[in-house]
């Protein structure tokens, strides 16, 4: 396995635990579970970084030792959650290619928050971000439901669990005979 891991890392050249982790899930390891995977990368990853045959270029980011300089012209780049530019994340979890981006974002939700507080509506209507979030985080599974999934969303968006699970369904819905 420990090859396998290997590879992949020189084929990508820059990138996260969960790169790779995805890498292996397409493999004959997958029913070892996304647990197992995960705790595999991020051992090999220890190793490797105390062999100094890779380096933390950023925060959860690495980079073989080779590539290690001019890192950022070797990662995925990220789909910002607000703007829908692409970018190049200076962090594994970032979500955002600006500060700007990132302060609109929770002006957003704050406001979506206060609204529904002062009428109390159940149901409000999606706003584009919210669904790009939404799309972003499920596009992985096929947007096949995932209830860890939904309730980190539905903190960072203030929807319920299940007010998510119906949003999902529209979205596969207006996906069917699209290809992805
Ligand atoms: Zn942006």
């Amino acid at each position: 396995m420990k090859n396998v891991i290997w590879s992949f890392m020189v084929k990508r050249k820059v990138f996260t635990a969960k790169d790779v982790v995805k890498d292996l899930e397409g493999t004959k390891y997958k029913h070892l579970g996304k647990a197992f995977i995960r705790n595999k990368v991020k051992d090999f990853i220890k190793q490797q970084l105390y062999k100094a045959t890779i380096t933390a270029v950023s925060e959860g980011i690495f980079a073989l030792r080779e590539y290690a300089t001019d890192w950022e012209k070797y990662i995925e780049k990220k789909k910002c959650a607000v703007c829908n530019r692409e970018y190049v994340p200076f962090e594994e979890k970032q979500m955002f290619c600006s500060n700007a981006c990132k302060k609109e974002y929770y002006k957003l939700y704050h406001q979506s928050r206060r609204h529904r507080g002062k009428t109390g509506r159940k149901f409000q209507k999606w706003q584009k971000w919210e669904e790009q979030k939404l799309i972003e985080v499920f596009k992985s599974d096929n947007y096949r439901y995932s209830r860890q999934k939904a309730a980190q969303l539905s903190k960072e968006l203030g929807r319920s669990e299940e007010a998510i699970k119906e949003r999902l369904k529209i979205i596969r819905r207006r996906l069917k005979g699209v290809t992805l």
